[in-house]
């Protein structure tokens, strides 16, 4: 049987022991770090202030306005460093939680942070005008134009405003993604801008020594995390590998399905840190809209030459990739990504994919270490299956075990394609995978249906620790 190209004889990785792996511990103690530094952090602005008789004060209206104010102001304060900081790609934080995972815990600390920032100014200003509310808009007025620091902080303010309600769900689905992500980078414009007043005017960047290492600790390292990982790894990374396109091959699909395969190659591809089961955000200098990175997950194992991406043509992103020339030039961000080999944490695997959530899984199928009959695929499709050939041949070369239900969903709340019968989800898994709670299960395709495996694998006693899943809509 020949190898389609796509399969080559890649060194799958080391298969781990029977323990669970080490990886996912030291990402669960990561995690358990990076709440526990988030939680301190706030607790020890609140004995700040409430060592500075923040709580004294509330038996007085007035006073209790402006130290109220104090409170929610510092607090909003580490929420929205804590933010940069979850967003500025941290390999720790992004190998422990994914960055879909951060994307929603980003989503619960910002509209915090906001909701608790706009407190700030209302009570503040409202206890600076002796609690009279009627007094309070000419007070704000008065302290935009007399303080020092305040009309920055104002303008951060409305940046913070704009990025926030264009963040809203109703905003988010009239808004095209890309203009949606370059408002969102008004955050730091927002973040930065309220830095003055905290200086100036706020007193607790200087109270104490301990407050200003506390305080400088914070900015410093959100500002370096977002140089250092946002903007010079990925400029790093570009100029060390130059990676350009060398073919771009349509995928066999279903009848109005259009996918395509775009391969990259470059310098050093074998001292790239990357593995099978991770995506890059991915920059084609081929013109207009050069400028807007999309995230595609790798569809083949690397081999230490090249990468290969799967794209499902849909939106002008995928369009721009089905038109790229040889020789086009890649500016890359990553890899980035959880679904590879390391949480695993058993021997036997179960990979789960849906339309073009398969990509992953098809370069897993192909860079896991696993003995025949070890690793299971299962592929949900509407129309025909994505990398039948390859599937067929890493199936007769590795024992994968490949199973292909297609079809539409049978109904919101199923995983499964119609016309399976009447059997119920978590059956059906089990006859299918009757070892499940032995397996990590790898999981990507639409929100819906990734929620809904999750959900089947739960109640079919599969441990949380052993599923690694990815979404393709942050
Ligand atoms: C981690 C990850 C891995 C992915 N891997 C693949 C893959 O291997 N193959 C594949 O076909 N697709 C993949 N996607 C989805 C792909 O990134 C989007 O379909 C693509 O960005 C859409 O852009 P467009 O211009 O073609 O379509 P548009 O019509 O502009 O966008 C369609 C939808 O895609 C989303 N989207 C658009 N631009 C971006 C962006 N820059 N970042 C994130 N989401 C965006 C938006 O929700 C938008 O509503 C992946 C997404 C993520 C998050």
């Amino acid at each position: 049987m020949s190898l389609a190209p796509a399969v080559r004889r890649v060194q799958p990785d080391i298969l781990p022991t029977h323990v669970p792996g080490s990886r996912a511990r030291f990402d669960e103690a990561v995690r358990l770090v990076g709440m526990a530094a988030l939680w301190l952090s706030l607790l020890l602005v609140t004995y700040w202030w409430v060592a500075g008789g923040g709580l004294s004060e509330l038996t007085d209206a007035e006073q209790a306005l402006t130290s109220l104010g104090r409170e929610t102001g510092l607090v909003a304060s580490v929420l929205l460093l804590a933010q940069v900081v979850l967003m500025a790609r941290v390999p720790w934080l992004e190998q422990a939680y994914g960055q879909d995972r951060l994307a929603r815990i980003h989503r619960v600390v910002g509209f915090t942070s906001f909701n608790l920032m706009i407190a700030h100014v209302v009570l503040i200003t409202w206890g600076y005008a002796a609690a009279d509310l009627l007094a309070t808009p000419g007070m704000f007025w008065y302290l935009t134009t007399d303080y020092p620091g305040i009309l920055l902080a104002d303008a951060g303010t409305l940046a913070l405003i704009l990025v926030v309600v264009t963040s809203m769900k109703f905003a988010r689905r009239r808004t095209r993604y890309e203009t949606w992500h370059l408002l969102h980078l008004y955050a730091y414009l927002g973040a930065g801008l309220a830095l003055p007043h905290q200086l100036w005017t706020g007193q607790e960047l200087l109270a104490s020594t301990a407050r200003t290492v506390f305080w400088w600790g914070w900015w410093i390292a959100g500002a370096a995390a977002v140089l250092i990982w946002r903007v010079a790894l990925p400029l790093y990374r570009t100029l060390r590998h130059r990676m350009v396109v060398t073919s771009v091959v349509r995928e066999p699909a279903g009848p109005g399905e259009w996918l395509v395969s775009v391969y990259l190659a470059g310098r050093h591809m074998d001292r790239m840190p990357v593995q099978a089961g991770q995506f890059f955000s991915l920059r084609f200098l081929s013109g207009k809209g050069w400028s807007r990175a999309h995230p595609y997950s790798l569809s083949a194992a690397p081999d230490g030459h090249s990468l290969r991406f799967t794209v499902k043509v849909e939106g002008d992103g995928g369009r721009a990739i089905a038109a790229l020339r040889p020789g086009t030039k890649v500016l890359i961000e990553g890899p980035y990504g959880r679904l590879s080999a390391r949480p695993r944490t058993q021997r036997k695997v179960l990979l789960m994919g849906a339309g073009v959530g398969i990509t992953p899984l098809r370069a897993l199928a192909e860079g896991l270490a696993y003995a025949p009959g070890e690793a299971i695929l299962v592929q949900r499709c509407t129309q025909a299956p994505l990398f039948a050939r390859e599937l067929e041949v890493l199936s007769a070369e590795r024992g994968l075990q490949v199973l292909t239900l297609t079809g539409r969903r049978r109904g919101d709340d199923s995983w499964l394609p119609a016309g399976v019968g009447a059997v119920d989800d978590v059956s059906a898994l089990l006859a299918w995978v009757p070892d499940l709670p032995e397996r990590d299960l790898y999981l990507c395709g639409p929100d819906a249906w990734v929620g809904r495996v999750r959900e089947v694998a739960l109640q079919a006693g599969l441990p949380e620790s052993q599923i690694h899943l990815e979404t393709f809509r942050w």
